[in-house]
């Protein structure tokens, strides 16, 4: 492939301007590189549903300076040190703080006792916030583009060549555009283009019929409606849940129902997750129109609060569920998978959104030190070094993020997860944000664990650093996080 000139820094491309792909902006931004993303839509409908944001993620966004909501021990924490800032919703783009969550019995219709975050949000050094998924997009290409990341928009990759860094564009006429860089992110989502170019073979998704439809509802039209606030009102008459993730799930049927607020709590998010028939015709665009009854009829069944409260919507939307096995590996030549590209996964972990940040965090540290004209031998030892501290972690939420239709305990999964994680998994189902669930996942500190897979790197002249070896890094766990001092620092 004919390329253009080199620029002077280290000059990045990133192919799709999704969550991964600005958050990849930023991190690159922030190591001093240059940066271009290339999008094919031209953002004029920046769409989706609801996202939620895990306290590991939570602390990324902070480490990088994006307003993210504070709960009510920081703001006093931080209150005692300094003025009140502005926190408000539109100054956080809408991030919401999740206050827990709740379980409400698909046939009565009756909370049950649930999971509060306030506590887990002090432990792990920040709180689960949820997003409209637009709104997160553009807090995030807000920093990208304030960072003097350039974005192309209308800009469709159509091949890549790994081991040169380059990629071409398709253009209105038809003919090709060929550019030269020295790394390319592929953050082209969960249909990527690019599974042959960076694997060697293709890993096609699974699509097994199932079906998810999902709405926003403002929230006051849910709370004018008495049958679908009865879903909130426990026996004691306490409203409970409103405020926080709520499931229900039909154990027969395997049909789910999920909610949360987003919005500053404008919105509430709802997704009701259908089992799968083969009847369905595949979706694949997020957004394909659906209506409200196809997102009624999977919940016969269920109480009748759950379908007052889909009826409170003004449209429906729906999806088909894709599924991939973990890829043998993220990288290749130049090239490198990440976010949804690399390892979509179901949301019962919220890692959609919180691998996408870490991916973009684990690059941002690797390439820290890296200037213009880094040698294939130079990036590809990096991205050597990206594969072995991101593909335990990915790979293992993966895997358990997709048995989220069929719990089973995370330790009975070992045969699968055990090629790229030998660490301990808790012998407990791990989604709906348990104690056990956030012990797993939510003590990661991308930063320190990188960060010492460098030094390792480092002291060994990066050579042999395909594999970490034992306990070098620690990829789940209750690892010891900043304190909250340190977390509420970035507002
Ligand atoms: C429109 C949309 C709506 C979504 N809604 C939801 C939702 O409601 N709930 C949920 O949990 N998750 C949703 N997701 C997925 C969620 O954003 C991801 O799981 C997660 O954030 C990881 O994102 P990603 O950046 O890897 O992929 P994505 O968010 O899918 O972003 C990929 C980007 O790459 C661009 N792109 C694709 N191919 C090319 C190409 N060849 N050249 C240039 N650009 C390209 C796409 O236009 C897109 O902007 C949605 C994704 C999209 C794109």
């Amino acid at each position: 492939m004919e390329g253009q000139m080199r620029t002077s820094t280290f000059d990045v491309a990133i192919i799709g301007a999704g969550i991964a792909g600005l958050a990849a902006a930023i991190s690159m931004r922030r190591s001093g590189h240059d940066v271009t993303v290339y999008e094919r839509s031209s953002f004029k409908m920046e769409v989706g549903a609801a996202i939620n944001m895990p306290p590991q993620a939570v602390r990324i966004m902070r480490a990088w300076d994006l307003p993210t909501p504070m709960t009510s021990t920081e703001e006093h924490t931080l209150g005692q040190r300094e003025p009140r800032s502005d926190h408000s919703q539109q100054s956080t783009f809408g991030g919401t703080i999740l206050s827990g969550t709740q379980r409400v019995n698909f046939k009565t219709g009756q909370p049950m006792p649930g999971q509060k975050f306030d506590e887990i949000a002090e432990q792990y050094g920040a709180p689960f916030v949820s997003y409209h998924r637009a709104d997160l997009h553009a807090l995030l290409r807000t920093k990208a583009e304030e960072l003097g990341a350039h974005i192309r928009l209308k800009s469709n990759v159509v091949d890549i060549d790994c081991r040169a860094g380059a990629l071409s564009l398709s253009k209105d006429d038809a003919s090709l555009e060929e550019i030269k860089h020295d790394l390319l992110i592929i953050a082209d989502g969960i249909n990527t283009s690019f599974i042959l170019h960076a694997v060697g073979h293709d890993v096609p998704l699974n699509r097994e019929g199932r079906m998810c439809f999902r709405t926003l509802i403002p929230t006051s039209k849910i709370l004018a409606n008495k049958k679908a606030c009865s879903l909130y009102t426990s026996e004691d008459g306490a409203m409970t849940g409103f405020d926080g993730v709520s499931g229900s799930m039909n154990p027969q049927t395997g049909v789910m129902f999920i909610q949360y607020p987003c919005r500053g709590g404008e919105l509430m998010n709802v997704a009701v997750f259908d089992k799968p028939r083969e009847d369905r015709v595949h979706k694949e665009d997020w957004n394909s129109p659906a209506t409200i009854e196809d997102a009624l009829e999977p919940l016969s069944g269920f109480h009748e609060g759950f379908r007052a409260l889909v009826r409170c919507a003004d449209g429906m939307r729906a999806f088909t569920i894709a599924l991939r096995e973990p890829l043998p590996t993220y990288v290749n030549g130049r090239a490198v998978l990440i976010g949804d590209a690399a390892h979509p996964m179901l949301p019962s972990l919220a890692g959609g959104g919180s691998t996408s940040l870490e991916d973009a965090a684990t690059l941002g540290v690797l390439f820290s030190d890296v200037s213009q004209d880094a040698s294939l031998e130079t990036v590809t030892s990096r991205l050597a070094l990206y594969n072995a501290v991101r593909r335990p972690r990915d790979a293992t939420q993966q895997v358990i993020s997709n048995t989220m239709f069929k719990p089973q305990p995370a330790s009975s999964l070992k045969d699968k997860i055990g090629d790229f994680y030998g660490g301990h998994l808790p012998d407990k189902v791990l989604g709906g944000w348990t104690k056990e669930t956030c012990e797993f996942v939510c003590g990661y500190d991308v930063f320190v664990e990188t960060e010492k897979a460098m030094r390792w790197a480092e002291e060994r002249q990066w050579k042999d650093i395909d594999v970490l070896p034992d306990g070098l890094v620690q990829h789940f766990g209750d690892v010891k996080v900043a304190g909250l001092e340190e977390n509420v620092r970035a507002f």
